[in-house]
C-alpha cells in the first residue's frame, strides 16, 4: 500500500458546505469537498480507503499529487522527517499597521517613532505639496511599506507629481478613487491602481481580489483577527479607532502624551477587536474563506458568538458571492443572525441550495 502526507503548507480548512485547500506555499487555493476534507486534515498518514469507489480514490489522488498537496513517502519511518508546522501566531500585539489621514497630528509621528509598521496607509483628497511633506516627515521611521489612498482622482496633479512620488522609496503604491477605467500600472517600483468606485465604497467592499492565501496571512488570521490586529486609525479629528469604519474612539492623540498613547493601544479595550478569531464569529465560522479575507466590518459581541450588522459579499450558506449568479442573502436563505445566535431554517437552506446548484 502507498503512503501519502499532506504537504504542511497546504493545509484543508472547512466550510458550511465545502472546503479549500490552502497552498500558503503557492498562494493558490483549491475547492474540496467535506468527505476530502476530512481524510485530508491530518498531519499522519492519509487513509485514502475511506473512499470506497475505486476511481474517485484514484482522481483524487492524481489530483492532489499534481497539485503537489500531498507526497508518497517509501516508508512508515519516513513520517518523523516531515515534522507538523505550528499555527501559533509568536509576534503578538505589535502596532504594525497605521491608518491616517493627511492632516495628522505630528505627535503621531513621535509617538510611533519606536515602532516598526509594516504597512503606513494615508488617505488625502489629492497629492498635493502637503502630502509629499508628510511622506518625507515618516522617512526616518521603520516603516516597510506606504500606501497613499487618493479620494480625487485628478490626471494633471499625478503628472505634476509623479517624479516627486518616484523619489520616496518607502511608497508601495498609490491608488485612486472615481476614475474612468479600473487598471493598475507599475511604474517606478510604484503600483498606481485605479478605482472606479468611491473611496467610501472601496472601503466597505469585501471582493474575491482582497483574498489572500499566504503564510503570514494564514497564521494571522488563523489565532487573530487579520483586519484588526496591530491595527490603528487615526481620524481626521485626531480620534485614536481600531478601524476606518468604528465609531468608537479611545481619546484624542492630540491630546495625549507618548506614555498616555502607547497605554491606550496597549489597552484590553483596544486591543479585543484583533484578538476576535474568526470561530468566534457567527457566519464567518462556517466559511471556508475565513482565513484569507479581510472583513473591515465593526462586529459586535453577541450572547455567545460576535456578529455583524451588515453582510459580507460571500454567503457561506449557499457558497456564492453576491455577484455570482443564483446569490441570496443569508435571510433569503433561510439564516437569521442576531446577538442571539444564527438560527437555521434547515428546509428553506437545503431547499435554496439544491435550486442554485442544480442550475
Ligand atoms: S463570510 Fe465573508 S467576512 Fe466572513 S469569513 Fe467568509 S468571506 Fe470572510
Amino acid at each position: 500500500m502507498k503512503l501519502y502526507l499532506r504537504n504542511q503548507l497546504c493545509i484543508p480548512v472547512i466550510g458550511f458546505n465545502r472546503a479549500i485547500i490552502y497552498d500558503l506555499g503557492r498562494k493558490d487555493y483549491h475547492f474540496i469537498s467535506i468527505e476530502h476534507y476530512h481524510i485530508l486534515n491530518t498531519d499522519g498518514f492519509i487513509n485514502f480507503d475511506r473512499i470506497s469507489d475505486q476511481s474517485e480514490r484514484s482522481e483524487l489522488i492524481k489530483f492532489l499529487l499534481n497539485l503537489e498537496v500531498i507526497f508518497e513517502v517509501a516508508s512508515a519511518q519516513e513520517e518523523k522527517r516531515f515534522p507538523k508546522i505550528s499555527r501559533a501566531l509568536h509576534h503578538t500585539n505589535q502596532l504594525t499597521h497605521a491608518v491616517v489621514h493627511v492632516d495628522v497630528s505630528n505627535k503621531f509621528i513621535d509617538f510611533i517613532s519606536q515602532n516598526h509598521l509594516q504597512n503606513l496607509s494615508i488617505i488625502s483628497a489629492q497629492i498635493d505639496d502637503k502630502l509629499i511633506n508628510l511622506i518625507e516627515s515618516f522617512a526616518y521611521l521603520e516603516i516597510d511599506g506606504i500606501y497613499l489612498y487618493i479620494e480625487r482622482f485628478d490626471a494633471e496633479k499625478l503628472d505634476e507629481y509623479e517624479r516627486e512620488l518616484a523619489r520616496q522609496p518607502a511608497i508601495f503604491s498609490v491608488n485612486f478613487f472615481g476614475t474612468d477605467k479600473a487598471h493598475t500600472k507599475l511604474k517606478d517600483n510604484i503600483y498606481y491602481n485605479f478605482f472606479t468606485e468611491s473611496f467610501g465604497d472601496y472601503q466597505q467592499l469585501l471582493t474575491v481580489d482582497k483574498l489572500f492565501v499566504n503564510q503570514d496571512f494564514f497564521l494571522e488570521a488563523y489565532n487573530k483577527h487579520s483586519y484588526y490586529n496591530g491595527k490603528i486609525y487615526i481620524d481626521q479629528s485626531g480620534n485614536i479607532k481600531n478601524g476606518l469604519n468604528n465609531t468608537q474612539s479611545f481619546g484624542n492623540i492630540t491630546s495625549m502624551s507618548y506614555d498616555e498613547f502607547h497605554q491606550t493601544i496597549n489597552s484590553n479595550q483596544f486591543l479585543e477587536l484583533g484578538n476576535l478569531n474568526k470561530n468566534q464569529t457567527l457566519v464567518c465560522q462556517h466559511c471556508e474563506f475565513r482565513y484569507m479575507c479581510t472583513d473591515i466590518r465593526v462586529p459586535d459581541k453577541g450572547a455567545e458568538y460576535w456578529f455583524h450588522h451588515f453582510e459580507c459579499a460571500y454567503n457561506p450558506f449557499i457558497s456564492r458571492w453576491n455577484y455570482e449568479e443564483g446569490y441570496l442573502d443569508l435571510n433569503e436563505s433561510g439564516i437569521t443572525v442576531s446577538a442571539s445566535g444564527c438560527a437555521i431554517n434547515e428546509d428553506k437552506l437545503s431547499e435554496t441550495f439544491n435550486k442554485i446548484w442544480s442550475e
